[in-house]
């Protein structure tokens, strides 16, 4: 398996309850590199442009007003299929179908509010990290 970069978001559900800690323990132990990492808060256009993809889904409007609503950790991990790697800790989107152990399983809300993003492929990945880093705050 190859080394790669992945997109990471502890979403302001997260960040309200004090849990960047407790949710970077898991990336951390699963062997997963916190190469990048910044606390920001987006503005509701920000969070609409990160989920433009979304646009279209009944629940665009109100993801991005969560997603703006208080701050956000966004942070590049790296490790052997990080990509793959990440959405495993993290869990199924709805944290009633989410696996014992990952994180929306233990600190997921809603499905809405539900902890975490990570990127779902090379390409989303490239795209959010540049979204969010230049490439000069990668230290890896
Ligand atoms: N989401 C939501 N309602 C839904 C599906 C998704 O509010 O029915 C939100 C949720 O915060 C999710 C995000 O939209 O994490 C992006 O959805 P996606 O399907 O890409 O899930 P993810 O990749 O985050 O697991
Ligand atoms: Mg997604």
């Amino acid at each position: 398996m190859a080394l790669e970069r992945t997109f990471s978001i502890i979403k302001p559900d997260a960040t309200r309850r004090n849990l960047t800690g407790k949710i970077n323990a898991k990336f951390e132990e699963a062997g997963l590199r916190i190469i990048a990492q910044k606390r920001i808060q987006m503005t509701k256009a920000q969070a609409g442009t990160f989920y433009a993809v979304h646009a279209e889904r009944p629940f665009y409007d109100e993801l991005c007003t969560f997603m703006s609503s208080a701050p956000v950790v966004v942070q590049v991990l790296e490790g052997e299929g990080a990509i793959a790697k990440n959405r495993e800790i993290m869990g199924a989107t709805n944290p009633a179908d989410a696996a014992p152990g990952t994180i929306r399983a233990e600190f997921a809300e809603s499905v809405g509010e539900n902890s975490v993003h990570g990127s779902d492929a090379p390409e989303t990945a490239a795209e959010e990290i540049a979204y969010f880093f230049a490439g000069l705050e990668l230290v890896g």
